[in-house]
């Protein structure tokens, strides 16, 4: 091999090499550095551990001036720019956690042209102040940090990310740089024009993540299924357990720790010295388990996260890749597990009916689930259907679930019928309203309490659907769910019918059903 002259490597090399040791550029870096240091704009779609910092840092640190970072992590702030100066970048941040005099001090540096590297908090732009400062400085590029969060239609909106199509106005030369580990075409379209980047740029990495397996099972005692998981796949190896609320943190946290495994909670109603110390246990031991909420995750550069497990439904299948993606940076097999059960769709529904914001909201956050759904009921590979959900193709993965132990399809339509004609028989009673609970015992033929109550074993299905279990008839409700024809709402889970389930009553669609595996079956009789 030759020894290159230095003057035949590019500046940019050259800093990747002086400044941060590394020897060669990933993927496209090379690419995407060219372009900003000649002062274009770029969109940058890369996944998790791609290596998208060194994107804006290597611009700024050829171009002359501050490259400006606008970031919503605060909490990275003080450790990324640490990180930096360690590596001897002037580095500086701009955010509410510091105080009057902190803030003076960064400023300072700023206008005397002795930072290379400014991360504010996109709230600081709201600011006059903030903008006025800027004006007085030099800036040789902006990089937005998480730009999918300028998108309504992404699942991490933040409305301050709206203001920041006015950069471009306020300072149309300077170079702008929008980065993101997770975008649909919806989102990535959205973040375009949100930021006027029509003239940017871009530049999309596979989303593929080969070295993660994807598994989704379905949910009977999710503690104990993620102890299995844990102790047949997992001893003693880092990892994130994710679930929706704080009292479930806390609890499996408690249930892991009793069952001897290292494991610390971590939620947003923690205080934030707690919350600090687990994080920072979590980045230096070797196999800690951090349970926690949503908020645990984000900007956190931990490379050997050997899984990552959801006991809850993520909200949108963006939000599944986000977390997922933080397991296996180091490109080392890794694990990603869901358990996922009927209720998990009950609960979500009755948040949607329940949240703030208007019609449009909701149906965007209907649709996010219903995406969801049918990544978790597909009979197809997992990763296919993830990517294909990034608009990328690739084909089957062999890895995942379904590739390894491919679910059997069998013709559901005939059970579908029943189930959606029980809901019909229902809906005649008048101001009562019942769950997928009531309506598989019906079909089961169970005489509880509240069917008699009820009267419900005089109708004419009762008892028609013996030829399914329990757990299977759960499966039933789930696909209907995630093939649009069935739909759950209110605060009690109650099954309606959509506007297509009159095909399947009518006899003109037939549905395909996935057959659950038989461990995950047993797994959900033996809790029944
Ligand atoms: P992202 O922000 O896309 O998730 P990072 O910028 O945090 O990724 O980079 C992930 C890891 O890869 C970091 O530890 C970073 O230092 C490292 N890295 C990035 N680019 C290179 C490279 N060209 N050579 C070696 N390591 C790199
Ligand atoms: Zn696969």
């Amino acid at each position: 091999m030759d020894v290159e002259d230095a003057s035949e490597v590019s500046e940019a090399v050259q800093v990747l090499r002086r400044v941060f040791g590394y020897e060669a550029f990933r993927g496209s870096q090379q690419e995407i550095i060219e372009h900003v240091i000649g002062g274009g704009d770029a969109v940058v779609l890369m996944p998790t551990g791609g290596g998208k910092s060194l994107c804006y840092q290597i611009p700024s640190l050829v171009r002359g001036g501050v490259g400006v970072v606008i970031s919503p992590l605060i909490a990275l702030m003080q450790d990324q720019v640490d990180a930096l100066r360690a590596l001897g970048v002037r580095a500086g941040f701009l955010n509410s956690t510091q105080d009057l005099e902190e803030r003076r001090l960064v400023e300072a540096e700023f206008l005397a042209g002795e930072l290379d590297l400014l991360y504010l908090a996109p709230e600081r732009l709201r600011v006059e102040q903030t903008l006025n400062l800027l004006d007085r400085g030099k800036i040789s590029l902006f990089a937005i940090d998480e730009a999918h969060c300028v998108a309504q239609w992404g699942h991490d909106f933040r409305p301050d990310y709206l203001a920041l199509s006015m950069l471009h106005e306020r300072w149309p030369d300077v170079p702008r740089i929008a980065l993101t580990a997770t975008a649909t075409d919806a989102t990535h379209t959205e973040i375009t024009s949100r930021l006027q980047m029509a003239k940017a740029r871009h530049f999309v990495a596979s989303f593929d993540r080969p070295n993660i397996q994807y598994r989704i099972a379905a949910k009977s005692e999710p503690k104990k299924q993620l102890l299995e998981l844990l102790r047949s796949e997992h001893a003693g190896d880092a990892g994130i357990v994710y679930c929706l609320s704080r009292a479930s943190v806390e609890k499996t946290a408690q249930f892991l720790v009793d069952n001897g495994i290292a494991a610390v909670p971590y939620h947003a109603g923690l205080d934030a010295r707690t919350r600090a110390a687990h994080q920072s246990r979590f980045l230096r031991e070797d196999g800690l388990v951090v349970v926690a909420t949503i908020a645990f995750g984000m900007g956190i550069d931990k490379p050997d996260v050997r899984f990552v497990a959801h006991l809850d439904l993520p909200k949108s299948v963006e939000g599944y890749y986000q977390e997922t993606g933080r397991a296996g940076r180091d490109g080392q097999p890794s694990t990603a597990w869901l358990a996922y059960g009927l209720q998990d769709v009950v609960q979500q529904r009755k948040m949607i009916d329940g949240s703030e914001g208007d019609e449009a909201h909701r149906r965007r956050l209907s649709a996010h689930l219903d995406s969801m759904l049918a990544l978790c009921e597909t009979v197809e590979c997992r990763r296919v259907r993830l990517l294909a959900y990034f608009g990328q193709e690739s084909a089957a993965c062999g890895n995942c679930d379904t590739c390894l132990a491919p679910p059997q399809t069998w013709d559901g339509t005939v059970s579908a019928q029943k189930l959606l004609s029980t809901v019909v028989r229902l809906k005649r009673e008048r101001g009562q309203k019942f769950g997928a609970g009531q309506i598989i015992d019906i079909l089961l033929g169970k005489k509880t309490a509240k069917v008699i109550q009820f009267d419900h074993d005089q109708l004419s299905v009762f008892g028609v659907g013996d030829d399914l279990k329990e757990a299977e008839w759960r499966g039933v409700v789930r696909q209907l769910l995630a093939q649009g024809l069935l739909a759950v709402e209110g605060d009690y889970g109650t099954l309606v019918l959509t506007e297509t389930s009159g095909e399947v009553l009518g006899g003109k669609r037939e549905v395909p059903m996935r057959r659950e595996p038989e461990k995950q079956a047993r797994a959900a009789r033996s809790k029944a």
